[in-house]
């Protein structure tokens, strides 16, 4: 299992300098059974990265450009975040497939190079409303997956997380039921398994106003395997308790 704090463009230095201290003394415990990472905005890479040394917390990036290097004003390689320390990068989040209009392509070219460099990926997919209400949710994670997975083996030591995030259920306080996360976690193993054989070692996490209130239940479903977590992440303590419950349903 694994647990990811998404802090998405929040904190400023001595904010997350605390955050980070606080994660790494309220999940030291659990995270010897459950993977533990913090995701800050990309200035606070190296100031996160004092902090989580040496302790059971990995540290991850929000995004990544998919070129090695040149003339793409404001932009991070994937060599520069994996010098700062990253293990894990997001990509494809709804939020940058929104607002910056990044493709299926595009999205499966960053995955390409975050492995390249020897760090996971954590590709996100998920529906609209609009798509579930029409039926199409199954279509669009599918293709979403097709597109961010072209090109990739899990050969040679890649490794990769994909995590479920529809759309409606993030920053709004509404959940996906876990009957209705369970339900598209089965259909994304059922793709992954066609796509790298059964015993794909791929945790498919789950992401939507996920709370210390809800995360127990989320994580008893048998595909659900660690949360992508957002507005809770900015909160150690309600941090620690998604990775508390994690750890007990992992020990289960
Ligand atoms: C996210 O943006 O990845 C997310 C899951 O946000 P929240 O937990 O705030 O819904």
């Amino acid at each position: 299992m694994l647990v990811a704090g998404n802090w998405k463009m929040h904190t400023d230095l001595r904010a997350a300098d605390r955050l980070a201290s606080e994660v790494v003394r309220l999940t030291d415990a659990d995270a010897r059974t459950v993977d533990v990472a913090v995701c800050p905005p990309s200035v606070w890479l190296e100031a996160v990265r004092e902090r989580v040394r040496g302790t059971r917390v990995a540290l991850g990036a929000q995004n990544v450009h998919p070129e090695e290097k040149g003339a793409f004003t404001g932009e991070v390689s994937a060599t520069m975040l994996s010098e700062a320390g990253c293990t894990y990068v997001i990509v494809g989040h709804s939020e940058r497939r929104r607002h910056f209009h990044e493709s299926d392509a595009f999205v499966g070219e960053k995955v390409m190079q975050v492995m390249k460099h020897g760090m996971t990926p954590i590709l996100c997919v998920g529906e609209s409303l609009e798509e579930r209400d029409s039926d199409a949710a199954e279509t669009v994670v599918g293709r979403q997956l097709d597109g961010g997975l072209i090109g990739v083996s899990l050969r040679h030591g890649n490794t990769l997380v994909v995590a479920y995030e529809p759309v409606w259920a993030i920053g709004t306080g509404r959940t996906a039921t876990p009957e209705q996360a369970q339900a598209m976690h089965a259909f994304i193993r059922e793709k992954l398994a066609a796509r790298f054989g059964a015993e794909e070692p791929v945790p498919i996490l789950y992401g939507g106003s996920v709370k210390p209130g809800n995360a127990a239940e989320l994580f008893a479903q048998p595909d659900i395997g660690g949360g992508l977590i957002g507005g809770a992440s900015l909160d150690a303590e309600a941090f620690a308790a998604i990775v508390g419950a994690a750890a007990d349903a992992a020990r289960n």
